[in-house]
């Protein structure tokens, strides 16, 4: 398979299913695999984790900024996954509680934050053939990105998907509750000033409401096969 060192951006609201796409593309054409939203997720742990974010969701600013340069966030590979670690600590499953969740969206509109993240995200990908997924990197992390993907769901049925992975992980969050967070989170990352989750004009729109996995894996493959003349 004679692949370009091309970058895939894959965007779109909360539990559109972009993780599991995105993995599933890096599996089939041999790419990386890179999680935006998990950093801001760890950086969001981190921050809740040491006192910087008080009861009331207010964030202590200052006392993030003082210390966001060292913190050392980056990927490892483990059994084929990309995991999330801070240090020498996994927090892959840490990440991806409600609490995090209900923290996030905020953090990640603060423009220092996502500076931090940007930079981390680029010196990741250095060696190409990526595939990333998040709100704006489409827009703004790789804007030059050789294929830009959006992906769309029925609100409710993303906010079952979510409630189902979360269930099987053992949280044990309702439907209500999932489906609120999912609206606040898109509503913050959509109407926030820096870099804020919109389509990018030249993406290809994926909705998924009524797809399952392999559909999206024949769909997308059919996008490559056009675009780069690749076969997997
Ligand atoms: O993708 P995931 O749901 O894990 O992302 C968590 C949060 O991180 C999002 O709700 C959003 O607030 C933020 N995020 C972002 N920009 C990205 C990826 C994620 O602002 N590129």
């Amino acid at each position: 398979m004679n692949i370009p060192d091309i970058i895939i951006a894959v965007d779109g609201c909360s539990s559109t299913g972009k993780s599991t796409f995105a993995k599933m593309v890096a599996g089939a054409f041999g790419f990386l695999y890179l999680d935006s939203g998990a950093m801001y997720r760890g950086v969001t742990l981190y921050a809740m984790e040491n006192g910087l974010i008080a009861g009331d969701g207010a964030i202590d600013e200052p006392g993030l900024k003082a210390v966001i340069d060292t913190l050392d966030l980056h990927f490892r590979s483990i059994d084929g996954a990309t995991k999330l670690f801070l240090g020498e600590r996994c927090i892959e499953k840490e990440i991806r509680t409600l609490e995090v969740s209900s923290h996030v969206s905020p953090v990640s509109a603060i423009g220092w934050v996502r500076s931090f993240v940007d930079d981390k995200l680029h010196a990741f990908s250095a060696g190409g053939r990526v595939i990333m997924d998040g709100r704006d990197i489409g827009t703004t992390v790789f804007p030059n990105a050789e294929l830009k993907i959006f992906m769309t769901a029925d609100e409710k049925v993303r906010a079952q998907r979510r409630l189902d992975e979360m269930l099987a992980k053992g949280d044990n969050p309702t439907f209500e509750e999932v489906l609120a967070n999912l609206r606040e989170r898109d509503y913050i990352d959509s109407h926030r000033e820096v870099s804020p989750l919109t389509q990018a004009p030249d993406a290809f729109v994926l909705d998924n409401t009524d797809m399952n996995l392999h559909e999206e894996l024949v769909w997308v493959q059919g996008l490559i096969q056009g675009r780069f003349g690749i076969l997997c």
